[in-house]
């Protein structure tokens, strides 16, 4: 199983989601719907801390 971090879009609010190993703090990513440029934050952090937990879960 691939982790994966999911991230709110502020624009369209689409959830997009990168793969552990290509997430990069600070870096601004595109969202795939609206083409906004999302910057990954703290708030990133915390679901990822979630995203985390049920990773481990498997
Ligand atoms: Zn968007």
């Amino acid at each position: 199983m691939e982790l994966r971090i999911g991230f709110e879009c502020p624009q369209c609010q689409k959830i997009l989601s990168v793969d552990f190993s290509d997430y990069i703090p600070t870096e601004a990513r595109s969202c795939r719907k609206c083409k906004q440029s999302v910057v990954l934050t703290d708030l990133t952090l915390k679901d990822f801390a979630s995203d985390l937990r049920q990773y481990c879960e498997f």
